[in-house]
């Protein structure tokens, strides 16, 4: 027995070591980014003054954190200095290192619904990642020894449902499906009660990211939300948003329009793996209050995993795990839950134009401005002095911020 468990915890070390290395390299571009012009600013200042403050402040504005996660990471490096009496910019890394971990914590009950039995709707616009998610999770929880059932309710493409029943065969886990152009709502109905009759643990559904307007979504969750209710009204409910990190501010903008359609409990974080733009994990939990509960490194069923934010930051910054493993642990906060999310209607109609790749989402008219701007911002006078295009730039990306906001 003891044996047995030996082995299982070393695969399991196995597991989270090869992983850690997959995230590891997957943030290089995202390493580039931000962690050398960290390291600039360390070596560069021989004082911790404002202007040392000011420079940390613009490298994670720009590194796309986020101006409220940038102002509460700064704010508590500066009480840890003050505390600890640092005098060095140098000795200041592993505060900040560990202010960002903070900034990230997820809460103690985040998992909860992993071990009890729960209805987990997967929602985002097409090509994020949400039928591989599925998939991914559905192995995870079935190894973990949960009995899992997943339902097809993406019925707006027939080939939604062929790639969900290849991951289902994959995970070795049941699928419950509809035809194409059934309606969704069917489908979870029928899958509802599969889950109840078959004393299922895990409903993980699959929904369609096409939907053409705010209006025809919300009808649309609600409608499932209703039956799940009505149907089910003592299983946990997670409704998770899967979000595309290389998408960078996009998937801000469009986390904050599902969230006033759904009641968002969670985040999944892919593709992870080689993006210049992997600050957004530390901004989306900050500014949007939900947490990030998963990331994705990779296409295959093991590169999805809980999110770790000790794991993440010392990736990011390059640094072997272990060495951080006792403060994160210490430091775990509760965060705030969103309260009612806002009513519905007007930025999703006022959207303009539906991007190329087919992901059936609309860019609201002020997300698409704002980083349009910035986007002319850089691209105008590549000859101009590097610090006044990078003026522009943070410019840009606070008003963006401040956009998202109202
Ligand atoms: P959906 O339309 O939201 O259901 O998206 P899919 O699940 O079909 O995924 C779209 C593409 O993204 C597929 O080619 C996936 O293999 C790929 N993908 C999903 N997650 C990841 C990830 O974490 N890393 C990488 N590199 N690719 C991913």
């Amino acid at each position: 027995m003891g044996e047995e468990w030996n082995q299982e915890t070393d695969a399991e070390d196995r597991e989270h070591k090869s992983f850690f290395a997959r995230l590891k390299e997957g943030l290089t571009k995202t390493r580039n980014n931000i962690v050398r012009g960290i390291d600039n600013v360390f070596s560069g200042f021989s004082t911790i003054d404002e202007e040392f403050y000011e420079e940390l402040e613009e490298i994670l504005v720009m590194g796309d954190i986020g101006v409220n996660a940038t102002t509460q990471i700064i704010d508590r490096l500066k009480t840890q200095v003050r505390e600890n009496h640092i005098k060095q910019p140098a000795d200041c890394k592993e505060f900040l290192m560990q202010s960002i971990k903070e900034q990230m914590q997820v809460g103690e009950n985040a998992y909860d619904f992993e071990r009890e039995q729960s209805i987990v709707m997967i929602i985002g616009v097409n090509g994020v990642g949400k039928t591989t998610s599925v998939g991914k999770l559905a192995g995870k929880y079935k190894a973990e020894g949960r009995k899992v059932l997943i339902a097809a309710a993406d019925t707006f493409r027939a080939a939604a449902g062929d790639q969900l029943a290849e991951w289902a065969k994959r995970a070795d886990v049941p699928m419950v499906g509809g035809k194409e152009g059934a309606d969704p709502a069917s489908v979870v109905y029928d899958a509802v009660n599969a889950a109840k009759a078959r004393g299922v643990d895990m409903l993980l559904i699959d929904t369609a990211g096409r939907l053409h307007n705010k209006k025809n979504l919300m009808e649309e969750l609600r409608k499932m939300d209703r039956i799940i209710d009505r149907e089910f009204p003592n299983a946990h409910r997670e409704n998770f948003i899967v979000l595309d990190g290389t998408t960078g501010q996009n998937a801000l903008v469009q986390a904050r329009e599902f969230g006033d359609v759904a009641e968002l409990t969670g985040i999944i974080l892919t593709k992870m793996d080689g993006t210049a733009k992997g600050g957004i994990a530390v901004a989306i939990q900050s500014e949007l209050q939900v947490p990030v509960k998963y990331i994705g490194v990779g296409e295959k069923i093991e590169d999805l995993q809980r999110f770790d934010p000790g794991d993440f930051v010392d990736a990011l910054f390059d640094v072997e795990p272990e060495a951080q493993a006792e403060t994160v642990a210490e430091s775990v906060v509760e965060r705030e839950t969103e309260s009612e999310p806002d009513p519905v209607e007007a930025s999703f109609d006022e959207a303009v134009s539906e991007d190329s790749s087919g992901s059936g989402w609309t860019m609201p008219a002020w997300a698409l401005e704002s980083i349009a701007q910035e986007e002319a911002a850089r691209q105008a006078d590549p000859e101009r002095e590097q610090e006044d295009s990078a003026g522009e730039e943070k410019k840009e990306k606070v008003s963006f911020w401040k956009k998202l906001w109202s």
